[in-house]
């Protein structure tokens, strides 16, 4: 059976691009005959608001979406330390001591996220209380696991290349958000089950990190669905910062939801808003 889900993360209201892609989920697996999951992906630190999680569910059922809720991520954070620990056991993570700042000084390559890691601290010496981060080394998982290829519905079979994003951070520094984006959805798909995973075209890079930690961890691996992103007037995806209306906001002034949903199905979006394959200025 297909398993589909939306995983929204409560450090800002859902939009309007949230709800395209919560209904491009649930429709896939209404379709299908299989499920559809929402996943509250609540460990961005103090970034993360969980009262917002109650909002994304009135939000769903205003839109008419039917779903079954997985644990959140701040429930699975002893499942994302034993992975980190397995791989750290395998000798493919290394600690990291490099701020953010550091990162971007010492780049000599961009990547999909940004400046990629030159791979400063391979090698270093660490005192036992620094604070590090922990870095997956790629170069060395890929040899261990040979050429890697992963499907995604609209864009056919793809090798895996995550070496583009060069040496990423699986394990954070800060305590309070101990995982990183990559290894806690690469866990929880697994464990939720989900035969397709259905997010934005913006998350395609990742997918090349995502494949390589199945392989090291021994996970199912799933097919991909990348969708079109609603990109607004200027080509930028929707975001509350560019003032796009929340769907709580819709929702207060008394909008039809499954109006709405009705409408984002058909593709028919508001004035200003299209839909599109890539954002501006990615290259
Ligand atoms: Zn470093």
């Amino acid at each position: 059976m297909i398993v589909t889900r939306f995983a929204p993360s409560p450090n800002g209201p859902l939009h309007l691009g949230h709800a395209y892609s919560a209904i491009v989920a649930h429709e896939i697996a209404k379709e299908r005959g299989g499920r559809f999951l929402l996943r509250i992906e609540d460990i961005d630190g103090v970034r993360s608001r969980p009262e917002l999680a109650r909002e994304f569910r009135a939000d769903l059922a205003w839109l008419g979406l039917e779903w079954a809720e997985v644990p959140a991520q701040s429930t699975r954070l002893a499942a994302y330390a034993a992975a980190a620990e397995r791989l750290r056991a395998m000798g493919l993570l290394y600690p990291c001591r490099c701020t953010r700042l550091a990162v971007r000084d010492a780049a000599t390559a961009k990547g999909p996220d940004g400046p990629v890691y030159p791979g400063t601290c391979r090698g270093a010496v660490f005192t036992p209380d620094e604070a590090v981060a922990w870095r997956l080394d790629v170069a060395e998982a890929l040899r261990r696991t040979g050429p890697l290829t992963w499907f995604d519905e609209r864009a056919g079979e793809q090798r895996a290349r995550p070496e583009m994003h060069g040496d990423v951070v699986l394990v954070r520094k800060e305590v309070a958000t101990p995982a990183s984006y990559h290894l806690a959805v690469t866990v929880d798909d697994a464990a939720d089950g989900v035969t397709l995973v259905t997010r934005g075209m913006d998350l395609f890079p990742a997918t090349h990190v995502h494949r390589l930690l199945q392989a090291l961890l021994g996970l199912p691996v799933p097919t991909w669905h990348h969708h079109a992103l609603l990109l607004d007037d200027g080509g930028i995806k929707l975001a509350k910062r560019r003032g796009s209306p929340s769907l709580a906001d819709r929702r207060e002034t008394g909008e039809d939801g499954r109006a709405l949903a009705d409408s984002l199905r058909a593709s028919r979006f508001p004035a200003g808003i299209t839909l599109g394959e890539s954002l501006s200025g990615d290259s």
